[in-house]
């Protein structure tokens, strides 16, 4: 055997279970298409949680967020927390820092490296992949899908789900912005089936936006970038997919986007990702104890319990993220008008990782 578990994809969920299966004292191989880590489309804003999962060092922090103004076309409102809810954090920072917590740990790493097949047997898990050196074969107990949004292990292993697709997409500027507050826009002429935001970074401000996959989202970013007298320059995009996604398979399983672990509603995944790589350690924990990587036992101690724990939060998001898409601006504003209604109740009990 080659290796105890083999990790397609360095992201922060592959990284963070590679580092907590290594503190398990199994063998890990991580492999990741790119040549270097911490290139990914996000806007790194975390909620505080993230101090659970990490030790998030203050040079990695570019401002704190107490809350988010929401535009529709014609209204505004405000919820705003007495203390700072979120971080925004720089995410290839952070995407570097979690891939060392896992190769300091002593996981092995091979970059410029995909995934071309695989196949379970009685006795591991044979997978095929192409490394700068050629086509190699690597053998393990287990593979885990932590390839992302695209996932080629979900694919590979013909694991059923169903998922909407957004496309985000986001760039920076030299805009100097301290606020407390993002800025959410929402309307059919501006985010088609998601939203636009705009988030305070300190020394520079960014801009972005997620649409439906039916959209050009590069189009609807320049229109957006234009309301601020500027002009697209560089980007970053990257698709987003939430829903309910079979994350288990014999000897396999999938963690982070690649199993939609998504908040719906905002699109966010690092907190969940952090959740579900929780409960994937102590599954994979017993599996090894019990010498048992069969889907059952897989799905009763992981997909299971992580369903359990996040799906009716997924499935409320997905409730009022259908809803919203529904609604036309005059709608929109009028939703937003009820909320505002709600104000107080919103700012006492909303947590941003569960909406
Ligand atoms: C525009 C945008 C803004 C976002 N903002 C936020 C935010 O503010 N807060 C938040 O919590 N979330 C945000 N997200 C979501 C967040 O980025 C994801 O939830 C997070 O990156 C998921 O981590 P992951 O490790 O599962 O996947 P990824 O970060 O996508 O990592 C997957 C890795 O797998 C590799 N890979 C893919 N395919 C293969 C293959 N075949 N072989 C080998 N390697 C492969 C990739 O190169 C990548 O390194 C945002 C997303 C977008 C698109």
């Amino acid at each position: 055997m080659d290796y105890d578990i083999l990790i397609i994809g360095a992201g922060p969920a592959g990284s963070s279970l590679a580092h907590k299966l290594r503190s398990l004292g199994l063998t890990v191989l991580l492999i990741d298409k790119k040549a270097t880590i911490g290139k990914h489309a996000c806007s790194g804003l975390f909620s505080k949680r993230i101090t659970k999962y990490f030790d998030i060092s203050p040079s990695m922090i570019e401002n704190t967020i107490k809350g988010a103004t929401f535009h529709t076309r014609n209204t505004s409102f405000e919820v705003k927390k007495e203390k700072a809810e979120a971080l925004v954090i720089d995410r290839p920072k952070f995407d570097r820092f979690v891939l060392k917590t896992a190769t300091d740990s002593g996981a092995d790493i091979l970059l410029n490296s995909h995934i071309t097949s695989c196949h379970s047997t009685k006795e591991c898990i044979r997978t095929h992949i192409m490394t700068p050196k050629g086509p190699q074969e690597i053998t393990s107990k287990l593979i885990i899908g932590a390839d992302g949004a695209a996932s080629t292990v979900r694919r590979t292993l013909n694991m059923k789900g169903t998922l909407n697709y957004v496309n985000g997409i986001l760039s920076y500027y030299p805009i100097k912005n301290t606020s407390e507050l993002v800025e959410l826009y929402y309307s059919p002429d501006t985010a088609p089936g998601f939203f636009a935001w705009t988030i305070p970074r300190g020394t520079r401000t960014e801009f972005g936006l997620a649409t439906d996959i039916r959209y050009n989202h590069l189009a609807y970013f320049k229109k957006f970038l234009k309301r601020f007298n500027l002009r697209l320059t560089q980007y970053h995009a990257h698709p987003i997919c939430f829903g309910n996604q079979q994350t288990i398979s014999g000897r396999a399983l999938l963690i982070g986007d690649a199993a939609a672990q998504v908040k719906p509603f905002s699109g966010g995944g690092i907190i969940y990702s952090q959740i579900c790589a929780d409960i994937a350690a102590k599954a994979i924990s017993s599996a090894f104890d019990k010498n048992d990587f069969t889907k059952q036992f897989l799905k009763k101690h992981y997909e299971d319990k992580w369903k359990q724990k996040l799906m009716p939060k997924i499935e409320l998001g997905m409730g009022i993220r259908n809803i919203l898409n529904t609604l036309n601006d005059r709608e929109l504003d009028t939703f937003f008008e009820m909320l505002k209604d709600q104000k107080n109740q919103i700012e006492s009990l909303g947590d941003m990782d569960f909406l």
